[in-house]
C-alpha cells in the first residue's frame, strides 16, 4: 500500500473510531499514526491483524455492558493516546522492521497477540462471577485488581492470543510466525499480570473505598499509594508486556 493511501485510510478509520466514542482526540492521532505505519508496510495482512485487535477489544469494552465492572470515567471517553501507543506502539515498530526482514511480522503479530490476550482477559475476567486471585500469591482480590487472574479471564486471554495467531494464518503469514506470535502473546499476558501484581503502582481511594490504578481517582479524590512504583501505571505495564510478547515472538520465529 502506498504511504499516501495508508495515511488516508488510517486517518479515516481513526476518525470513525473517534465518532463512535472508542478513541479520545489524542487517541485518534496515535491510532492514525500506528495504523499508517502498519498499513504502509504491512499492507492487507497487517491491516487485518490490527483490525482484529482494535474491533474485538473495543467491542468487548464498549458493547458488552458493564454489569459488574463499571468503567472509570476516563475509559468511557475512549482509549487515550498513551493507551493506543502502549497496545499498538510495538506493532508499529514491527511494521517498520519489515523494511529489513520478515521478522517484523513476528514482532507485529506478537505485540498484537499480547495486547489482544490482555484485553480479552481483562474484559471477560472482570465480568466473571468466579473468584479472582493475585497471580503471585493466590490471595483473593476484587475483579479488576492489577495482577488478579480468574479461570474465565485466563481462558479468554489464551483464546485472544490464539485468535491473533489464527488471523495471521488466514492472511497468509508463515505458520512459524503465527505460532511464535501466539506463544509470545501468552507469555506477554502472563508478564502483564505478574508486573501488575508486583511493581505496578496501585492506589486506594478513601472516598469510594476502592483500589485504583490512578493517583487521582475518577471521583476526583487524591488516592493514597498502596504498593508498587508510583510512576508505573497500567499503560507502562502494557507497553513493557507487549514489547516482551513481541521479543519472544521474534526469538521463536
Ligand atoms: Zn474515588
Amino acid at each position: 500500500m502506498t504511504v499516501l493511501v495508508a495515511v488516508a485510510l488510517s486517518t479515516g478509520l481513526a476518525l470513525v473510531g473517534r465518532a463512535i466514542g472508542w478513541l479520545t482526540p489524542r487517541g485518534t492521532i496515535a491510532a492514525a499514526l500506528v495504523g499508517a505505519a502498519i498499513f504502509a508496510a504491512g499492507g492487507v495482512p497487517g491491516a487485518a491483524l490490527l483490525a482484529m485487535f482494535f474491533v474485538s477489544g473495543s467491542a468487548l469494552t464498549y458493547r458488552l455492558g458493564t454489569s459488574r465492572f463499571q468503567l472509570p470515567q476516563a475509559e468511557r471517553r475512549g482509549r487515550t493516546g498513551r493507551q493506543v501507543l502502549a497496545n499498538g506502539g510495538w506493532a508499529a515498530v514491527g511494521a517498520l522492521l519489515l523494511v529489513v526482514g520478515d521478522g517484523g511480522w513476528a514482532v507485529m503479530a506478537g505485540a498484537l497477540a499480547t495486547a489482544q490476550a490482555d484485553t480479552w482477559a481483562t474484559e471477560i475476567g472482570t465480568r466473571s462471577t468466579q473468584p479472582t486471585r493475585l497471580i503471585t500469591s493466590g490471595r483473593p482480590v476484587t475483579p479488576g485488581t492489577s495482577g488478579g487472574v480468574s479461570p474465565p479471564g485466563t481462558v479468554a486471554g489464551l483464546l485472544g492470543a490464539a485468535g491473533m495467531g489464527g488471523v495471521a494464518l488466514l492472511v497468509g503469514l508463515p505458520s512459524s510466525a503465527a505460532m511464535a506470535a501466539t506463544a509470545g502473546g501468552i507469555i506477554g499476558m502472563l508478564a502483564d499480570s505478574i508486573l501488575g501484581a508486583t511493581i505496578q503502582g496501585v492506589y486506594y481511594c478513601g472516598r469510594c473505598a476502592a483500589q485504583t490504578e490512578r493517583a487521582v481517582h475518577h471521583c476526583g479524590e487524591r488516592a493514597r499509594p498502596v504498593r508498587g512504583l508510583r510512576w508505573l501505571g497500567n499503560d507502562g505495564v502494557n507497553f513493557v508486556a507487549t514489547g516482551l510478547g513481541a521479543a519472544v515472538a521474534l526469538a521463536l520465529y
